[in-house]
């Protein structure tokens, strides 16, 4: 549907991660992150498989340890997706990501992640950079809240977004100066209006590509909902490259949030969103029902077209207008629009079929993501 409002995507310069361009015009990629110990091989390969299942574009493993170092060749010669080293603390581990080979000597890690405040100081960092150089892998810069250099918390005296931002561009000066600019870069934190923030003072300072998440965003249920307010707003901004929802437990249910939010704010639309009127005391059919069936129907289907369900003739008439397709229902029956127009009368007991046989219908008209 088309809509006046229109969001202007920041124009960042593209890295490539794997066979997927990060920035530029490219999608903004879905993103997560395994929970099983990367040593588990047989583990983490299922759990990404899972993933992979469900949409997910880009998978990030840990490596703490040696045996996960170990396991992450074999890891990455079962996977589709590009894999991304998640280091933390000890910067040989990332040396040893860059080195790391598949069983048939192909290049294990697409991507490191590392924290330069928390891996022992610039001149390993450095070292890193240098490595990442050399093997011509990208690096992603994540600058965390809570491990901020002690210098810009004693200047700014709290983690703020300016001693974020002045952190995640002291480390890009450094990695530039030392001739490497293959930089993603991330400034989470765990409090949306500071993250808001951050992301958007980078985004003005900056052109490298960004990944967007809320950390600790929490359970399922709350996570989703401070993720989409915190992801969302940035996207809004026209802000980020890569997303991945930081939600507890299991990260599979992770993927359909992230693409939720990306539908929710237009900024990638893979499949139908289905709109219903949130029903009142003038609904006169089995609203419920109807929109339960219909997006029954929808699963699968890559069409980015908008559906809208309304329970009466009141309201319900205008409002789906305004859908590709919609229905305004009342009495038994309602009548189906298609960009504005109305094309059919139909029975409510016969509403879904007819609902789905114009789905398709448009969906054989347009071409799928
Ligand atoms: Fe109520 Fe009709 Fe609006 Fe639905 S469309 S909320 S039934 S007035």
């Amino acid at each position: 549907m088309a809509y006046a409002t229109t969001i202007q995507r920041r124009k960042t310069r593209v890295v490539e991660v794997g066979g997927h361009g990060v920035g530029g015009d490219n999608p903004i990629w879905v993103q997560s992150m395994t929970t099983t110990d990367t040593f588990n091989a047989a583990a983490t390969i299922e759990q990404i498989h899972r993933l992979e299942e469900a949409g997910c574009e880009l998978v990030r493993v840990t490596v703490p340890k040696k045996e996960d170092l170990e396991a992450v060749g074999y890891i990455k010669s079962q996977i589709k997706i590009p894999l991304i080293a998640d280091i933390h603390y000890d910067y040989r581990m990332a040396l040893g990501c860059l080195e790391a080979v598949t069983p048939d000597g192909k290049r294990a890690i697409d991507k490191v992640r590392i924290n330069p405040g928390n891996i022992g100081g610039e001149e390993r960092f450095k070292e890193v950079i240098r490595k990442a150089k050399d093997k011509g892998i990208p690096i992603r810069i994540g600058v965390n809240s809570g491990s901020l250099e002690k210098d810009l918390l004693e200047k700014y005296g709290y983690p703020c977004p300016e001693a974020m931002v002045e952190s995640a561009l002291r480390h890009i000066e450094t990695a530039e100066s030392l001739g490497f600019d293959d930089l993603i870069v991330s400034v989470k934190c765990s409090h949306v209006p500071t993250a808001v923030e951050t992301y958007t003072q980078f985004s003005q300072a900056s052109d490298y590509p960004t990944h967007v998440g809320i950390t600790e965003a929490g359970s399922r249920e709350y996570g989703s909902i401070k993720s989409a307010a915190g992801i969302g707003a940035i996207l809004l901004k026209g802000i980020g490259d890569t997303i991945r929802c930081s939600l507890l437990g299991d990260p599979v249910p992770e993927i359909a949030v992230c693409f939720d939010i990306l539908r929710a704010t237009g900024r990638r639309v893979t499949r139908p969103e289905v709109v219903a009127c949130p029903t009142c005391g003038r609904l006169d059919i089995d609203l419920e029902r109807i929109v339960g069936e219909v997006e029954e129907r929808m699963k699968g289907l890559t069409t980015p077209l908008q559906i809208s369900i309304l329970g009466c003739l009141v309201n319900g008439f205008g409002e789906a207008r305004e859908a590709d397709i919609g229905i305004a229902a009342g009495s038994g029956k309602g009548i189906i629009f298609k960009k504005g127009v109305p094309i059919r009368h139909v029975k409510e007991s016969e509403m879904v079929e007819a609902l789905w046989e114009e789905v398709q219908r448009f969906h054989e008209d347009t071409p799928a993501l």
